[in-house]
Protein backbone atom coordinates (compact mmCIF):
# COMPACT_ATOMS: atom_id res chain seq x y z
CA UNK A 1 0.00 0.00 0.00
CA UNK A 2 1.31 3.68 -0.98
CA UNK A 3 1.00 6.64 0.82
CA UNK A 4 0.42 10.24 -0.07
CA UNK A 5 0.55 12.95 3.52
CA UNK A 6 -1.16 16.21 2.46
CA UNK A 7 0.35 19.42 4.32
CA UNK A 8 -0.05 23.21 4.19
CA UNK A 9 1.71 25.74 5.09
CA UNK A 10 1.35 29.71 5.24
CA UNK A 11 -2.52 29.96 6.03
CA UNK A 12 -5.65 27.55 6.32
CA UNK A 13 -7.81 27.44 3.69
CA UNK A 14 -5.73 27.12 1.23
CA UNK A 15 -8.24 24.20 -0.06
CA UNK A 16 -6.11 21.58 0.86
CA UNK A 17 -9.46 19.23 1.47
CA UNK A 18 -10.15 20.19 -2.21
CA UNK A 19 -6.89 18.78 -3.63
CA UNK A 20 -6.44 16.17 -2.06
CA UNK A 21 -9.85 14.87 -3.06
CA UNK A 22 -9.34 16.06 -6.55
CA UNK A 23 -5.86 14.02 -6.18
CA UNK A 24 -7.57 11.24 -5.12
CA UNK A 25 -10.16 11.97 -8.48
CA UNK A 26 -7.40 11.64 -10.86
CA UNK A 27 -5.93 8.07 -9.31
CA UNK A 28 -9.03 6.66 -9.63
CA UNK A 29 -9.15 7.37 -12.82
CA UNK A 30 -5.99 6.01 -13.75
CA UNK A 31 -7.81 2.59 -11.94
CA UNK A 32 -6.15 2.97 -8.53
CA UNK A 33 -8.19 1.93 -5.71
CA UNK A 34 -7.66 4.74 -2.94
CA UNK A 35 -8.81 5.71 0.20
CA UNK A 36 -8.87 9.22 1.78
CA UNK A 37 -8.68 10.26 5.54
CA UNK A 38 -8.07 13.74 7.45
CA UNK A 39 -6.46 14.07 10.50
CA UNK A 40 -7.33 16.90 12.74
CA UNK A 41 -4.77 18.31 15.43
CA UNK A 42 -7.96 19.81 17.42
CA UNK A 43 -8.95 18.33 20.71
CA UNK A 44 -12.77 17.73 20.37
CA UNK A 45 -13.71 14.50 19.87
CA UNK A 46 -15.56 15.33 16.21
CA UNK A 47 -16.25 18.47 15.31
CA UNK A 48 -20.21 17.72 16.42
CA UNK A 49 -20.06 19.81 19.26
CA UNK A 50 -18.38 22.66 17.52
CA UNK A 51 -20.83 26.02 16.13
CA UNK A 52 -20.75 26.42 12.85
CA UNK A 53 -19.12 29.91 13.09
CA UNK A 54 -15.99 27.63 14.54
CA UNK A 55 -15.95 24.90 11.48
CA UNK A 56 -18.82 24.91 9.32
CA UNK A 57 -20.81 22.37 7.85
CA UNK A 58 -20.59 19.18 9.93
CA UNK A 59 -20.73 15.97 7.37
CA UNK A 60 -22.26 12.55 8.41
CA UNK A 61 -21.06 9.51 7.04
CA UNK A 62 -23.45 6.49 6.74
CA UNK A 63 -21.84 4.70 10.04
CA UNK A 64 -23.29 8.16 11.64
CA UNK A 65 -19.50 9.36 12.29
CA UNK A 66 -19.82 13.01 12.86
CA UNK A 67 -16.91 14.77 10.51
CA UNK A 68 -15.10 17.62 9.11
CA UNK A 69 -16.08 19.05 5.68
CA UNK A 70 -13.55 17.87 3.53
CA UNK A 71 -15.03 14.14 4.38
CA UNK A 72 -17.76 15.76 2.28
CA UNK A 73 -15.39 16.46 -0.56
CA UNK A 74 -13.64 13.20 -0.50
CA UNK A 75 -16.71 11.65 -0.99
CA UNK A 76 -18.19 13.71 -3.77
CA UNK A 77 -15.41 13.31 -5.34
CA UNK A 78 -14.35 9.87 -5.29
CA UNK A 79 -15.76 6.90 -4.81
CA UNK A 80 -14.09 5.94 -1.79
CA UNK A 81 -16.20 4.42 1.37
CA UNK A 82 -15.31 6.36 4.63
CA UNK A 83 -16.04 5.64 7.97
CA UNK A 84 -15.64 7.28 11.38
CA UNK A 85 -11.83 5.76 11.06
CA UNK A 86 -11.27 8.22 8.03
CA UNK A 87 -11.35 11.36 10.45
CA UNK A 88 -8.81 11.73 13.48
CA UNK A 89 -8.95 14.28 15.86
CA UNK A 90 -6.10 14.52 18.79
CA UNK A 91 -9.41 14.61 21.03
CA UNK A 92 -9.61 11.09 19.53
CA UNK A 93 -6.11 9.76 20.10
CA UNK A 94 -5.28 11.67 23.81
CA UNK A 95 -9.10 9.90 24.55
CA UNK A 96 -7.42 6.61 23.63
CA UNK A 97 -4.00 7.18 25.48
CA UNK A 98 -5.29 7.88 28.43
CA UNK A 99 -7.97 5.34 28.64
CA UNK A 100 -4.89 3.10 27.91
CA UNK A 101 -2.86 4.52 30.68
CA UNK A 102 -5.62 3.92 33.17
CA UNK A 103 -6.17 0.53 31.93
CA UNK A 104 -2.62 0.44 32.98
CA UNK A 105 -1.96 -0.95 29.32
CA UNK A 106 1.30 1.33 28.90
CA UNK A 107 3.24 -1.38 31.57
CA UNK A 108 4.56 0.81 34.08
CA UNK A 109 6.44 3.83 31.82
CA UNK A 110 5.94 7.34 31.31
CA UNK A 111 3.47 8.09 28.65
CA UNK A 112 4.86 10.72 26.00
CA UNK A 113 3.58 11.96 23.31
CA UNK A 114 7.11 10.04 21.05
CA UNK A 115 5.72 7.20 21.23
CA UNK A 116 2.80 6.76 22.78
CA UNK A 117 0.74 9.27 20.90
CA UNK A 118 2.55 9.24 17.65
CA UNK A 119 2.03 5.33 17.75
CA UNK A 120 -1.70 5.89 18.21
CA UNK A 121 -1.38 7.74 15.29
CA UNK A 122 0.54 5.14 13.16
CA UNK A 123 -1.95 2.81 14.10
CA UNK A 124 -4.82 4.89 12.56
CA UNK A 125 -2.49 5.28 9.55
CA UNK A 126 -1.86 1.23 9.27
CA UNK A 127 -5.89 0.95 9.64
CA UNK A 128 -6.76 3.18 7.12
CA UNK A 129 -7.06 1.39 3.84
CA UNK A 130 -8.73 -2.09 3.43
CA UNK A 131 -6.65 -5.18 2.06
CA UNK A 132 -6.98 -4.04 -1.53
CA UNK A 133 -6.57 0.07 -1.40
CA UNK A 134 -3.86 1.01 -3.36
CA UNK A 135 -3.31 4.24 -1.97
CA UNK A 136 -4.09 5.87 1.39
CA UNK A 137 -4.44 9.93 1.18
CA UNK A 138 -4.47 11.66 4.40
CA UNK A 139 -4.83 15.27 4.86
CA UNK A 140 -3.14 16.93 7.98
CA UNK A 141 -6.03 19.92 9.20
CA UNK A 142 -4.38 22.90 9.99
CA UNK A 143 -1.06 24.72 8.93
CA UNK A 144 2.63 23.76 9.46
CA UNK A 145 4.59 25.20 11.91
CA UNK A 146 1.10 25.30 14.31
CA UNK A 147 2.30 23.09 17.83
CA UNK A 148 -0.79 20.48 17.99
CA UNK A 149 -0.12 19.65 14.40
CA UNK A 150 3.76 18.34 15.18
CA UNK A 151 2.92 14.79 16.48
CA UNK A 152 1.05 14.22 13.01
CA UNK A 153 4.04 15.39 11.41
CA UNK A 154 6.45 13.63 13.33
CA UNK A 155 4.15 10.50 13.06
CA UNK A 156 4.38 10.61 10.00
CA UNK A 157 7.84 10.95 9.55
CA UNK A 158 8.79 8.14 11.33
CA UNK A 159 5.85 6.12 9.50
CA UNK A 160 7.74 7.12 6.03
CA UNK A 161 10.70 5.70 7.60
CA UNK A 162 9.13 2.41 8.21
CA UNK A 163 7.85 1.88 5.34
CA UNK A 164 10.43 2.63 3.15
CA UNK A 165 10.36 6.30 1.27
CA UNK A 166 9.75 4.97 -1.55
CA UNK A 167 5.87 4.11 -0.45
CA UNK A 168 5.26 7.65 0.60
CA UNK A 169 4.95 10.97 -1.24
CA UNK A 170 4.43 14.20 0.39
CA UNK A 171 2.81 17.09 -0.88
CA UNK A 172 3.04 20.68 0.52
CA UNK A 173 0.42 23.53 -0.26
CA UNK A 174 1.54 26.41 0.16
CA UNK A 175 0.56 30.12 -0.95
CA UNK A 176 2.36 32.07 -3.06
CA UNK A 177 0.59 35.68 -2.35
CA UNK A 178 1.37 38.83 -4.50
CA UNK A 179 1.99 42.17 -3.83
CA UNK A 180 -0.15 44.50 -5.94
CA UNK A 181 2.63 47.20 -4.75
CA UNK A 182 5.80 45.47 -5.70
CA UNK A 183 3.89 43.79 -8.68
CA UNK A 184 5.35 40.65 -7.58
CA UNK A 185 4.47 37.12 -6.35
CA UNK A 186 6.22 36.51 -3.21
CA UNK A 187 8.38 32.84 -1.97
CA UNK A 188 9.55 33.91 0.95
CA UNK A 189 6.53 32.48 2.77
CA UNK A 190 6.63 29.05 1.51
CA UNK A 191 10.35 28.55 1.62
CA UNK A 192 9.75 29.19 5.53
CA UNK A 193 7.05 26.70 5.61
CA UNK A 194 9.15 24.14 3.69
CA UNK A 195 11.89 24.92 5.78
CA UNK A 196 9.75 23.99 9.20
CA UNK A 197 8.70 20.58 7.44
CA UNK A 198 12.49 19.86 6.78
CA UNK A 199 12.93 20.73 10.42
CA UNK A 200 11.42 17.94 11.19
CA UNK A 201 12.69 15.80 8.90
CA UNK A 202 10.01 15.79 6.04
CA UNK A 203 10.95 16.82 2.83
CA UNK A 204 8.14 17.63 0.32
CA UNK A 205 7.97 15.55 -2.98
CA UNK A 206 5.84 18.18 -4.34
CA UNK A 207 5.21 21.52 -3.92
CA UNK A 208 1.60 22.95 -4.79
CA UNK A 209 1.26 26.21 -5.12
CA UNK A 210 -1.94 28.13 -4.56
CA UNK A 211 -1.77 31.34 -6.58
CA UNK A 212 -3.86 34.33 -7.97
CA UNK A 213 -1.51 34.88 -10.65
CA UNK A 214 0.19 32.07 -12.27
CA UNK A 215 3.51 31.66 -11.36
CA UNK A 216 6.65 31.57 -14.55
CA UNK A 217 9.34 29.33 -14.74
CA UNK A 218 11.44 32.00 -13.12
CA UNK A 219 9.56 31.87 -9.91
CA UNK A 220 8.80 27.64 -10.40
CA UNK A 221 12.90 27.53 -10.44
CA UNK A 222 13.21 29.67 -7.18
CA UNK A 223 10.74 27.58 -5.13
CA UNK A 224 12.51 24.41 -6.83
CA UNK A 225 16.13 25.85 -5.37
CA UNK A 226 14.75 27.08 -2.45
CA UNK A 227 12.56 24.40 -1.12
CA UNK A 228 14.33 21.23 -2.03
CA UNK A 229 11.80 20.05 -4.47
CA UNK A 230 12.48 18.95 -8.40
CA UNK A 231 11.35 21.90 -10.87
CA UNK A 232 8.77 19.80 -12.32
CA UNK A 233 7.24 18.86 -8.99
CA UNK A 234 6.68 22.69 -8.41
CA UNK A 235 2.61 22.45 -9.18
CA UNK A 236 0.97 25.52 -9.84
CA UNK A 237 -3.02 25.48 -8.40
CA UNK A 238 -4.98 28.58 -9.59
CA UNK A 239 -8.22 29.77 -8.16
CA UNK A 240 -10.56 27.95 -10.46
CA UNK A 241 -12.70 30.53 -12.38
CA UNK A 242 -16.49 28.49 -12.25
CA UNK A 243 -15.94 25.38 -9.93
CA UNK A 244 -14.86 23.53 -7.76
CA UNK A 245 -15.35 20.77 -10.42
CA UNK A 246 -12.63 22.78 -12.81
CA UNK A 247 -9.85 21.21 -9.71
CA UNK A 248 -9.52 17.74 -10.97
CA UNK A 249 -8.84 18.81 -14.73
CA UNK A 250 -6.55 21.78 -13.69
CA UNK A 251 -4.18 19.47 -11.53
CA UNK A 252 -3.96 17.04 -14.69
CA UNK A 253 -2.51 20.12 -16.80
CA UNK A 254 0.24 20.68 -14.31
CA UNK A 255 0.65 16.71 -14.46
CA UNK A 256 0.12 16.00 -10.54
CA UNK A 257 -0.83 12.39 -10.82
CA UNK A 258 1.58 11.63 -13.11
CA UNK A 259 4.59 12.75 -10.94
CA UNK A 260 2.67 11.30 -7.89
CA UNK A 261 2.40 7.93 -9.87
CA UNK A 262 6.00 8.02 -11.12
CA UNK A 263 7.03 9.03 -7.21
CA UNK A 264 5.24 6.24 -5.83
CA UNK A 265 6.24 3.63 -8.71
CA UNK A 266 2.75 2.52 -9.12
CA UNK A 267 1.53 0.80 -12.54
CA UNK A 268 -1.43 3.78 -13.49
CA UNK A 269 -1.46 4.50 -16.88
CA UNK A 270 -3.27 7.59 -17.46
CA UNK A 271 -7.10 7.52 -18.79
CA UNK A 272 -9.56 10.33 -20.39
CA UNK A 273 -10.57 13.09 -18.32
CA UNK A 274 -14.08 12.99 -20.19
CA UNK A 275 -15.93 11.91 -17.25
CA UNK A 276 -14.82 15.73 -15.14
CA UNK A 277 -14.96 17.70 -18.88
CA UNK A 278 -18.32 16.73 -19.60
CA UNK A 279 -19.18 18.05 -15.67
CA UNK A 280 -17.40 21.15 -16.12
CA UNK A 281 -18.55 21.93 -20.13
CA UNK A 282 -22.55 21.76 -18.57
CA UNK A 283 -21.65 23.99 -15.28
CA UNK A 284 -19.76 26.44 -18.07
CA UNK A 285 -22.51 26.51 -19.92
CA UNK A 286 -25.71 25.06 -19.10
CA UNK A 287 -29.13 25.04 -21.12
CA UNK A 288 -31.18 26.40 -18.20
CA UNK A 289 -30.76 28.94 -15.51
CA UNK A 290 -32.97 29.01 -12.15
CA UNK A 291 -32.18 31.06 -9.26
CA UNK A 292 -33.14 28.89 -5.81
CA UNK A 293 -32.67 30.75 -2.51
CA UNK A 294 -31.43 29.04 0.37
CA UNK A 295 -33.21 30.27 3.45
CA UNK A 296 -31.05 29.97 6.84
CA UNK A 297 -29.31 31.53 9.57
CA UNK A 298 -25.94 31.12 9.04
CA UNK A 299 -26.06 32.42 5.66
CA UNK A 300 -23.36 34.69 5.48
CA UNK A 301 -20.78 31.31 6.06
CA UNK A 302 -19.18 30.32 3.04
CA UNK A 303 -18.67 26.25 4.91
CA UNK A 304 -22.11 26.29 6.66
CA UNK A 305 -24.16 24.92 4.19
CA UNK A 306 -21.72 23.31 1.85
CA UNK A 307 -23.04 19.85 0.97
CA UNK A 308 -26.67 21.62 0.29
CA UNK A 309 -25.22 24.18 -1.78
CA UNK A 310 -22.97 21.54 -3.51
CA UNK A 311 -25.95 19.14 -4.17
CA UNK A 312 -27.60 22.24 -5.98
CA UNK A 313 -25.03 22.51 -8.00
CA UNK A 314 -24.92 18.72 -8.79
CA UNK A 315 -29.01 19.01 -9.81
CA UNK A 316 -28.07 21.29 -11.81
CA UNK A 317 -25.83 19.67 -13.33
CA UNK A 318 -28.32 16.35 -13.80
CA UNK A 319 -30.89 18.96 -16.00
CA UNK A 320 -28.37 20.56 -17.76
CA UNK A 321 -29.05 23.74 -15.80
CA UNK A 322 -26.99 26.28 -13.72
CA UNK A 323 -28.31 26.79 -10.53
CA UNK A 324 -27.93 30.29 -9.43
CA UNK A 325 -27.81 30.27 -5.29
CA UNK A 326 -29.57 32.92 -3.31
CA UNK A 327 -28.85 32.50 0.18
CA UNK A 328 -31.35 34.18 2.19
CA UNK A 329 -31.19 35.49 6.30
CA UNK A 330 -34.19 34.11 7.85
CA UNK A 331 -34.34 37.11 9.78
CA UNK A 332 -34.27 39.19 7.41
CA UNK A 333 -37.35 38.18 5.86
CA UNK A 334 -39.19 38.82 9.90
CA UNK A 335 -38.33 42.05 9.36
CA UNK A 336 -39.40 42.63 5.94
CA UNK A 337 -43.27 43.42 5.62
CA UNK A 338 -43.92 41.61 2.67
CA UNK A 339 -41.91 38.02 2.09
CA UNK A 340 -42.47 38.82 -1.61
CA UNK A 341 -39.59 41.74 -1.67
CA UNK A 342 -37.41 39.13 -1.09
CA UNK A 343 -38.62 35.71 -2.27
CA UNK A 344 -40.61 37.06 -5.13
CA UNK A 345 -37.88 36.62 -7.69
CA UNK A 346 -37.41 32.38 -7.00
CA UNK A 347 -37.92 29.62 -8.46
CA UNK A 348 -37.38 27.50 -5.69
CA UNK A 349 -36.76 28.07 -1.96
CA UNK A 350 -35.00 25.28 0.27
CA UNK A 351 -34.55 24.96 4.00
CA UNK A 352 -31.80 23.62 4.98
CA UNK A 353 -31.04 21.69 8.28
CA UNK A 354 -30.01 23.70 11.71
CA UNK A 355 -30.36 24.35 15.63
CA UNK A 356 -31.95 26.60 17.88
CA UNK A 357 -34.68 28.94 17.38
CA UNK A 358 -33.31 31.61 15.62
CA UNK A 359 -34.68 32.70 12.66
CA UNK A 360 -37.62 30.11 13.15
CA UNK A 361 -40.26 32.56 12.12
CA UNK A 362 -39.01 33.83 8.81
CA UNK A 363 -38.14 30.25 7.81
CA UNK A 364 -41.87 29.48 8.78
CA UNK A 365 -42.90 32.97 6.51
CA UNK A 366 -40.84 31.43 3.49
CA UNK A 367 -42.32 27.82 4.03
CA UNK A 368 -45.97 29.77 3.70
CA UNK A 369 -44.98 31.55 0.75
CA UNK A 370 -43.24 28.42 -1.44
CA UNK A 371 -46.81 26.55 -0.20
CA UNK A 372 -49.05 29.04 -1.10
CA UNK A 373 -47.70 30.48 -4.54
CA UNK A 374 -46.24 26.98 -5.50
CA UNK A 375 -43.37 27.47 -5.77
CA UNK A 376 -41.09 24.16 -5.47
CA UNK A 377 -40.11 23.50 -1.81
CA UNK A 378 -37.67 21.36 -0.25
CA UNK A 379 -37.11 20.81 3.12
CA UNK A 380 -34.07 19.53 4.88
CA UNK A 381 -33.94 18.23 8.57
CA UNK A 382 -34.98 21.56 10.70
CA UNK A 383 -35.98 22.29 7.47
CA UNK A 384 -38.97 19.62 7.24
CA UNK A 385 -39.76 20.38 11.00
CA UNK A 386 -40.17 23.69 9.83
CA UNK A 387 -42.34 23.20 7.17
CA UNK A 388 -44.79 20.62 9.43
CA UNK A 389 -45.17 23.61 12.42
CA UNK A 390 -46.47 25.84 8.96
CA UNK A 391 -49.06 23.62 7.79
CA UNK A 392 -49.98 23.37 11.54
CA UNK A 393 -50.23 26.64 12.42
CA UNK A 394 -51.95 28.00 9.16
CA UNK A 395 -53.72 24.74 7.78
CA UNK A 396 -54.30 22.40 10.41
CA UNK A 397 -54.85 25.99 12.49
CA UNK A 398 -53.10 25.25 15.77
CA UNK A 399 -51.70 28.90 16.00
CA UNK A 400 -48.82 27.83 18.74
CA UNK A 401 -47.79 24.66 16.61
CA UNK A 402 -44.11 24.32 17.37
CA UNK A 403 -41.14 22.01 18.05
CA UNK A 404 -40.25 21.51 21.51
CA UNK A 405 -36.57 22.56 20.62
CA UNK A 406 -38.13 25.51 19.81
CA UNK A 407 -40.96 26.18 22.52
CA UNK A 408 -40.88 23.75 25.50
CA UNK A 409 -44.25 24.63 26.31
CA UNK A 410 -46.28 24.39 23.30
CA UNK A 411 -49.93 23.24 23.27
CA UNK A 412 -49.32 21.97 20.15
CA UNK A 413 -46.08 19.57 20.29
CA UNK A 414 -46.15 18.69 16.11
CA UNK A 415 -42.47 17.73 16.38
CA UNK A 416 -40.96 16.37 19.49
CA UNK A 417 -38.25 14.92 21.02
CA UNK A 418 -37.81 11.04 20.82
CA UNK A 419 -38.24 9.10 23.93
CA UNK A 420 -35.05 7.52 23.54
CA UNK A 421 -33.36 11.11 23.84
CA UNK A 422 -35.32 12.32 26.88
CA UNK A 423 -32.45 10.67 29.32
CA UNK A 424 -29.26 11.77 27.17
CA UNK A 425 -27.21 14.65 28.82
CA UNK A 426 -23.88 14.04 26.43
CA UNK A 427 -24.19 16.25 23.56
CA UNK A 428 -21.76 14.74 21.69
CA UNK A 429 -22.20 11.95 19.34
CA UNK A 430 -25.52 11.53 20.94
CA UNK A 431 -27.98 12.39 18.53
CA UNK A 432 -29.81 9.70 15.63
CA UNK A 433 -26.91 9.43 13.40
CA UNK A 434 -26.57 7.87 10.18
CA UNK A 435 -27.81 5.87 7.45
CA UNK A 436 -31.70 4.45 8.16
CA UNK A 437 -33.80 2.60 6.15
CA UNK A 438 -37.00 4.63 4.74
CA UNK A 439 -39.59 3.37 2.88
CA UNK A 440 -41.22 5.60 0.28
CA UNK A 441 -44.86 5.79 -0.97
CA UNK A 442 -46.25 4.79 -3.81
CA UNK A 443 -47.76 7.69 -6.22
CA UNK A 444 -45.81 10.52 -4.23
CA UNK A 445 -43.10 13.35 -5.61
CA UNK A 446 -40.27 11.51 -3.62
CA UNK A 447 -41.30 8.05 -5.41
CA UNK A 448 -41.10 9.70 -8.54
CA UNK A 449 -37.97 10.96 -7.75
CA UNK A 450 -36.53 8.23 -6.30
CA UNK A 451 -37.74 5.66 -8.19
CA UNK A 452 -37.76 2.88 -5.84
CA UNK A 453 -39.42 2.14 -2.58
CA UNK A 454 -36.68 1.34 0.00
CA UNK A 455 -33.87 4.06 0.05
CA UNK A 456 -31.38 4.19 3.18
CA UNK A 457 -30.73 8.09 4.26
CA UNK A 458 -28.13 9.93 6.50
CA UNK A 459 -29.63 11.46 9.53
CA UNK A 460 -28.57 13.80 12.45
CA UNK A 461 -31.10 15.33 14.85
CA UNK A 462 -32.75 14.97 18.14
CA UNK A 463 -36.38 15.46 17.06
CA UNK A 464 -38.95 13.89 15.38
CA UNK A 465 -42.52 14.22 13.76
CA UNK A 466 -45.29 13.41 16.22
CA UNK A 467 -47.21 10.67 14.82
CA UNK A 468 -50.36 12.04 16.92
CA UNK A 469 -50.80 14.42 14.58
CA UNK A 470 -50.41 12.20 11.33
CA UNK A 471 -53.98 11.63 10.81
CA UNK A 472 -54.92 15.53 10.98
CA UNK A 473 -51.84 16.32 8.60
CA UNK A 474 -53.07 13.73 6.44
CA UNK A 475 -57.01 14.56 6.25
CA UNK A 476 -55.63 18.35 5.04
CA UNK A 477 -52.88 17.78 2.45
CA UNK A 478 -49.95 17.07 4.35
CA UNK A 479 -49.07 13.54 3.38
CA UNK A 480 -46.87 11.34 4.50
CA UNK A 481 -44.58 10.13 1.67
CA UNK A 482 -41.37 8.30 3.88
CA UNK A 483 -41.49 5.99 7.02
CA UNK A 484 -38.74 4.29 8.80
CA UNK A 485 -40.04 0.54 8.16
CA UNK A 486 -38.41 -0.21 11.66
CA UNK A 487 -39.64 2.52 14.01
CA UNK A 488 -42.49 3.86 11.75
CA UNK A 489 -40.98 7.38 12.53
CA UNK A 490 -42.19 10.16 9.67
CA UNK A 491 -38.94 10.55 7.33
CA UNK A 492 -40.88 12.52 4.58
CA UNK A 493 -43.72 14.87 4.32
CA UNK A 494 -45.42 16.48 1.01
CA UNK A 495 -48.17 18.88 0.06
CA UNK A 496 -50.42 17.44 -2.12
CA UNK A 497 -52.40 20.11 -3.37
CA UNK A 498 -48.44 22.00 -4.72
CA UNK A 499 -46.40 20.95 -7.63
CA UNK A 500 -43.64 19.86 -5.63
CA UNK A 501 -43.51 20.53 -1.67
CA UNK A 502 -41.35 17.83 -0.13
CA UNK A 503 -39.82 17.89 3.07
CA UNK A 504 -37.34 15.29 4.66
CA UNK A 505 -36.08 14.49 8.12
CA UNK A 506 -32.65 12.82 6.84
CA UNK A 507 -29.71 15.02 4.95
CA UNK A 508 -29.47 14.07 1.59
CA UNK A 509 -26.97 16.32 0.58
CA UNK A 510 -24.70 13.87 2.14
CA UNK A 511 -25.28 11.10 -0.88
CA UNK A 512 -24.86 13.50 -3.56
CA UNK A 513 -22.07 13.60 -6.35
CA UNK A 514 -21.65 16.16 -9.46
CA UNK A 515 -22.23 13.08 -12.27
CA UNK A 516 -24.41 11.51 -9.50
CA UNK A 517 -26.61 14.10 -8.17
CA UNK A 518 -29.13 12.98 -5.36
CA UNK A 519 -32.69 11.97 -6.85
CA UNK A 520 -34.39 14.64 -4.89
CA UNK A 521 -31.84 17.42 -5.46
CA UNK A 522 -32.27 16.75 -9.10
CA UNK A 523 -36.20 16.64 -9.18
CA UNK A 524 -36.20 19.88 -7.02
CA UNK A 525 -34.52 21.61 -9.75
CA UNK A 526 -36.64 20.15 -12.37
CA UNK A 527 -39.71 21.59 -11.01
CA UNK A 528 -38.11 24.68 -10.21
CA UNK A 529 -36.99 24.84 -14.04
CA UNK A 530 -40.95 23.71 -14.44
CA UNK A 531 -42.07 26.46 -12.56
CA UNK A 532 -40.05 28.98 -14.24
CA UNK A 533 -41.48 28.55 -17.56
N1 LIG B 1 -32.56 20.77 15.49
C1 LIG B 1 -33.30 19.73 14.89
C2 LIG B 1 -33.22 18.43 15.65
O1 LIG B 1 -32.33 18.24 16.44
C3 LIG B 1 -32.87 19.54 13.44
C4 LIG B 1 -31.46 19.09 13.29
C5 LIG B 1 -30.92 19.30 11.90
O2 LIG B 1 -31.46 20.06 11.11
N2 LIG B 1 -29.82 18.67 11.59
O3 LIG B 1 -34.02 17.55 15.48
Amino acid sequence: MKYIFVTGGVVSSLGKGLTAAALGALLELRGLRIKLQKFDPYLNVDPGTMNPFQHGEVYVLGDGAETDLDLGHYERFTNCKLTRFNNLTSGQIYESVIRKERQGKYLGKTVQVIPHVTDEIKERLRIAGDPDTDVVITEIGGTTGDIEGLPFLEAMRQFALEIGRENVAFIHITLIPYLSSAGELKTKPSQQSVAKLREIGIQPDVLVCRTEHPIDQEIRSKLSLYCNVPVRSVIEEMDVEHSIYELPLLLHAEKLDSIIVKKLQLDAPENSMDPWKSVVRCLKFPENKVTIGVVGKYIELQDAYKSVYESLTHGGIANDCGVIIKRIDAEKIEREEDPASVLGHLNGILVPGGFGGRGTEGKILATQFARENGIPFFGLCLGMQIAVIEFARNVLKLSKANSTEIDPQTPDPVIDLMEEQKGIADKGASMRLGSQPCNIVKGTNSRQAYGVSQVFERHRHRFEFNNHYQESFEKNGLKVSGVNPDRNLVEIVEVVDHPWFVAVQFHPEFQSKPNLAHPLFAHFVKASIEFKR
